[in-house]
């Protein structure tokens, strides 16, 4: 239960947090390109009188609120970057009671909600329970970031870490299992030549169009939700030239580690056999991601992480959150052992469309929620 000074600071600062959503939220960020955003909250945070924070290579904004360096360590984050290219400031409008910019919800409403805890923590200094305390605005979360800003943290904090969050998703759902996934640049090159004049010659197209049959022609093994994709192909010349190159993208994806294994095997094996002589096929990983591998104790843990963040969610909410896997900036501590969770503090629609929006009206709920979840680690 939240006291009712920490209630009537909700109130009394609800304007100023939506004020500065609204200023962030134009400012572009896409995946690799933060800084435009890491200035800015750097600045932000030196300016509500916040010590020590510092911007990592991986272009991660750190505040460490209370870590001497060798206590074991909660980290909360939620990340800059958005899945939009844009450089130039992102179109921003209310309607009715939906806040809309590409980004707001995913992941801009979460940070600012986040910041506000800070904001009150550097206004009214609070001891932490047994756990040090590190907030980060992350770099990197989305695809292509490959999740670079979780990986950074890990690798900075990660021996230290007893628990993780991210905030991020909306106030319905709680992810505690990571997806895992691998992504491919496929390209097959071949002597292709005029279709009539040089009929009979190896064509890419036909080429690789053997590697995706192969790919679905697989089982997906039985241990968790597997899947697979081919998600783009392009190339060929002209209708009268046989192919000479192409080029697509796929994946596969599990929630579980055993199958991730199996999955890459056949993969490799469908590349191996349709490289060929004839086929010239070049295979790069563009994108990899691992998933969760919890033992016992980190699962019973995590398990106490998720009531506690459930009853929360239902206390502000009137629902009960549901659980489910996911591909968050969570992959990277799950996969360490380390117990985390993944949720957000808004209602909204439209992640990565520019009609995403967010409902102004449940960003009130989402800011009790948020210190309700944060102020536990606190005395
Ligand atoms: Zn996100």
């Amino acid at each position: 239960m939240l006291s009712q000074e920490i209630r009537n600071y909700i109130s009394e600062h609800s304007q100023e947090t939506y004020d500065l959503l609204v200023k962030l939220a134009q400012i572009p960020a896409p995946s690799n390109y933060e800084e435009k955003r890491v200035d800015f909250l750097t600045e932000l945070l030196e300016s509500w009188g916040a010590k020590g924070v510092y911007t990592d290579e991986a272009l991660n904004v750190v505040f460490p609120y209370d870590d001497d360096g060798e206590k074991p360590l909660v980290v909360f984050m939620a990340h800059t970057d958005v899945v939009f290219p844009d450089t130039t400031p992102l179109p921003l409008h209310v309607d009715g009671d939906k806040l809309c910019c590409p980004g707001v919800g995913d992941d801009t409403a979460n940070l600012v909600t986040m910041l506000m805890v800070v904001k009150y923590l550097l206004n009214h200094p609070m001891k932490t329970k047994d756990l040090g305390v590190i907030f980060v605005a992350n770099s990197g979360e989305e695809g292509l970031g490959n999740l670079k800003g979780s990986r950074q943290i890990c690798k900075t904090y990660g021996s230290r870490m007893k628990r993780f969050y991210s905030f991020d998703g909306g106030l319905k759902g709680i992810t505690t299992d990571a997806v895992g996934s691998s992504r491919f640049k496929v390209s097959a090159t071949t002597i292709g030549g005029h279709s009539y004049g040089k009929f009979g010659n190896p064509n890419a197209i036909a080429g690789i169009a053997e590697v995706i049959r192969d790919i679905y022609s697989l089982t997906v093994p039985e241990y968790g939700k597997t899947t697979y994709n081919v998600g783009t192909i392009s190339g060929g010349t002209s209708v009268n030239t046989i192919a000479q190159y192409v080029e697509m993208l796929c994946e596969y994806r599990s929630s579980d580690l055993r199958s991730m294994a199996i999955m890459e095997d056949h993969f490799q094996k469908i590349f191996k056999d349709r490289n060929t002589d004839d086929v010239h096929l070049e295979v790069e990983l563009v994108g990899s991601r691992p998933c969760g591998a919890l033992d016992e104790t980190a699962r019973k843990e995590q398990t106490e992480m998720f009531e506690q963040a459930a009853s929360i969610l239902k206390e502000y909410t009137g629902k009960e959150p549901t659980a489910g896997a996911g591909s968050t900036d969570c992959n990277i501590p799950l996969s360490m052992n380390i117990p985390s969770l993944c949720y957000g503090f808004y209602n909204g629609q439209g992640a990565h469309t520019r009609e995403e929006y967010v409902e102004i009206s449940s960003l009130k709920i989402g800011y009790h929620v948020a210190f309700e979840s944060i102020l536990a680690y606190f005395e």
